[in-house]
C-alpha cells in the first residue's frame, strides 16, 4: 500500500508498567500505529516507569506480548535499536535532572516542602483548596522563605518540585478531536514534577521525552485531555514547539471508565490475552474467550472512530486506507459484547480453513478427553456445517454447537404450544414415529431422505410442528443446524434410537 508521504510524523505509545496493558491502552497504541501507517511516518514504544510505587513486574512482557498477538508493530523504542534511545523513562534519568535544573534556575519551578498530610488538612478545612498560583504565597516552598531553611530541607530530601504555573493567564491549544480549549491559569494547579529521589513525574518525564524523541502527535486517551494546559506550560517554559494533540474518547462499560483497577467488569473482558506470569495474572481475556486478534483490531478500531461507510468489518489495511482523524467521535464509547463477539464471528469465517482447523483442534481433544470416539472425516463435516453459527473459538461454544452430533439429548426444552399439540395428538405423533422408524432403518441416502419428507409434507397439515418435534428429539431444543444435514451426518441408527427415546417420554410423560 502506498500513502501520501509525511516523513515527519512521529507518534508514540507511552504506557506506564503498572498492571497489565488493557483493551483501553492497546486501543490507543492501535490508533498511534494506524496514524503512523497512514501518514508513512514512525510509531514509537516509550516506556513511562517513572512511578516506582505502582510498578508491576511483568507488566512490560504483558505489554509486548499484547501488542505481538495483536500484530500492532512498533518502529522504533523499548527492546529495539534507535536514535532516541533509551525508551524507557527510568534510564533517562540525568536527561531530566538537567532540564529540571533549568527550569529551577530560571524560577519557573520551585520547591515545596509542605507535607502531604498539612495539604490534605487544608484541602478539608477549604473546601476548593489547590497548590497554585494564587495560595503558594502561603505555603512553604522556596519562593517564600529564607535560603539557609531552604538549603537545609533539600538536603534532608524534604521536599518536591513544583512547576510555577503563570499568573492569571488563558492557555489556550487546539486538540484534533476535541476543538479549541482555552482555560485560566489560576484554576491549574502548580503540579508536582520532580521529586527529591531525583525521579521526574509523569507530566514533566512526558513532555521532556515528547520534545527529545521528537513526537509529531500526541494521541492519547481523553482522561489526559485536562492535564494537557499543565504541558503546554511546560514546553512554553522551554521554548519548545508543542506537538499536535489528540485526544481519544473514554471507553466505558457498564460501571464506568474501563480501568485496570475497575476489573468487575460483567464479563466483557478487558485484557487482550491470556497470561500467567508472576503479578500479572490475567482471565478471562480476550484470547481465552476465543476471539482472534484479527477481530480484535477491528472491535478496537470501531472504538471511537466510525468512518462515513456501511460496513463495520474491515481489516487492518482497509482500516489504515480509510482512516482520517476526522471521523473520530468525541462521545465515549461503550465496550458492547454482542457486538464484538458478532465481529469476531465475521473473522471465523473469513479465514475458514484456518478457523476450522483451530475449531477441529479444540473439538477433537475434546472428544477425547470425554471418551468420544469419531473420524476426523466426520469431524471435518460437522465442523463446516457448524461454523456458521460459532462465534468465539471455545469449546463451550463449540460444544453448544455441535453436541448433539455426539450425544444423546437428556433434558428437552418443550415450548408450551409444542407440548399442548403433543397431548392433544400423541397418537398421530406416535403413527409418524413408526412411519419415520421403518424409513430410517432402510439406512436411506439422501435423495431418499429429501423425497421422504417431502411426502410427509404433502400427507400432513401440521408438518412443520412435526419437524419442530424431530428437532426437540435429535437436538433437545429448538436450535441447531438444518435437520436434513443432521440426518446425513448421523447414523441412522442413532436417529432411530433418539426416535424411541422421545416416544417413550411422550409415552410416559404426556398421559
Ligand atoms: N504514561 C501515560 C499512561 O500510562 C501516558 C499518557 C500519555 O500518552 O501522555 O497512560
Amino acid at each position: 500500500m502506498k500513502y501520501k508521504l509525511n516523513k515527519y510524523i512521529r507518534v508514540r505509545f507511552a504506557p506506564s508498567p503498572t498492571g497489565p496493558l488493557h483493551i483501553g491502552g492497546l486501543r490507543t497504541a492501535l490508533f498511534n500505529y494506524i496514524y503512523a501507517k497512514k501518514n508513512n511516518g514512525k510509531f514509537i514504544l516509550r516506556i513511562d516507569d517513572t512511578d516506582k510505587k505502582r510498578f508491576i513486574k511483568n507488566s512490560i512482557n504483558y505489554l509486548i506480548d499484547s501488542l505481538k498477538w495483536c500484530n500492532i508493530k512498533y518502529d522504533e523504542g523499548y527492546g529495539k535499536k534507535g536514535k532516541y534511545k533509551p525508551y524507557i523513562q527510568s534510564k533517562r534519568l540525568k536527561i531530566y535532572k538537567k532540564y529540571i535544573n533549568k527550569l529551577i534556575k530560571n524560577k519557573l519551578a520551585y520547591y515545596a516542602f509542605d507535607k502531604k498530610k498539612t495539604l490534605n488538612l487544608y484541602k478539608k478545612k477549604y473546601k476548593y483548596f489547590i497548590y497554585n498560583c494564587l495560595t503558594r504565597k502561603y505555603l512553604n516552598n522556596s519562593l517564600n522563605i529564607n535560603n539557609k531553611k531552604i538549603i537545609k530541607l533539600i538536603k534532608n530530601n524534604k521536599y518536591v518540585i513544583r512547576l510555577k504555573t503563570p499568573y492569571n493567564k488563558i492557555i489556550t491549544f487546539y486538540d484534533k478531536i476535541y476543538g479549541k480549549i482555552s482555560i485560566n491559569t489560576n484554576k491549574l494547579d502548580d503540579k508536582i514534577i520532580y521529586r527529591s529521589n531525583n525521579t521526574p513525574t509523569y507530566h514533566f518525564a512526558n513532555v521532556i521525552d515528547d520534545h527529545l524523541m521528537n513526537i509529531t502527535h500526541v494521541i492519547r486517551g481523553k482522561e489526559w485531555l485536562s492535564s494537557t494546559p499543565l504541558h503546554i506550560i511546560i514546553y512554553n517554559y522551554f521554548n519548545w514547539k508543542t506537538p499536535k494533540f489528540v485526544h481519544l474518547p473514554l471507553i466505558l462499560n457498564k460501571k464506568g471508565k474501563i480501568s485496570k483497577r475497575n476489573l468487575n467488569n460483567n464479563n466483557i473482558p478487558i485484557f487482550p490475552i491470556k497470561s500467567n506470569y508472576k503479578n500479572i495474572n490475567v482471565k478471562n481475556s480476550y484470547e481465552e474467550l476465543g476471539f482472534l486478534p484479527e477481530a480484535l483490531i477491528n472491535i478496537m478500531a470501531l472504538l471511537g472512530w466510525q468512518p462515513n461507510i456501511n460496513n463495520e468489518i474491515f481489516n487492518i489495511n482497509t482500516i489504515i486506507k480509510l482512516f482520517t482523524l476526522k471521523d473520530i467521535n468525541k462521545s465515549d464509547v461503550h465496550l458492547n459484547f454482542k457486538k464484538s463477539c458478532w465481529i469476531n464471528h465475521k473473522y471465523i469465517n473469513i479465514n475458514k480453513i484456518n478457523n476450522n482447523k483451530k475449531i477441529f483442534n479444540l473439538l477433537k481433544k475434546f472428544l477425547i478427553y470425554s471418551h468420544i470416539y469419531t473420524n476426523d472425516k466426520l469431524l471435518n463435516k460437522i465442523i463446516n456445517l457448524i461454523v456458521n453459527r460459532i462465534k468465539l473459538i471455545n469449546i463451550n461454544e463449540i460444544w453448544y454447537n455441535s453436541y448433539y452430533f455426539f450425544i444423546i439429548p437428556k433434558k428437552f426444552y418443550i415450548p408450551l404450544n409444542i407440548k399442548k399439540y403433543i397431548i392433544s395428538n400423541k397418537k398421530k405423533i406416535i403413527n409418524y414415529f413408526f412411519k419415520l422408524n421403518c424409513f430410517f432403518k432402510k439406512n436411506p441416502n439422501k435423495k431418499q431422505i429429501i423425497l421422504f419428507f417431502k411426502n410427509l409434507q404433502n400427507n400432513n397439515n401440521d408438518y412443520y410442528l412435526f419437524l419442530k418435534i424431530i428437532r426437540i428429539l435429535i437436538i433437545g431444543e429448538l436450535k441447531g443446524i438444518s435437520l436434513f444435514d443432521i440426518f446425513y451426518i448421523l447414523n441412522y441408527k442413532n436417529i432411530i434410537f433418539r426416535i424411541n427415546n422421545f416416544k417413550y417420554i411422550i409415552l410416559n410423560y404426556y398421559k
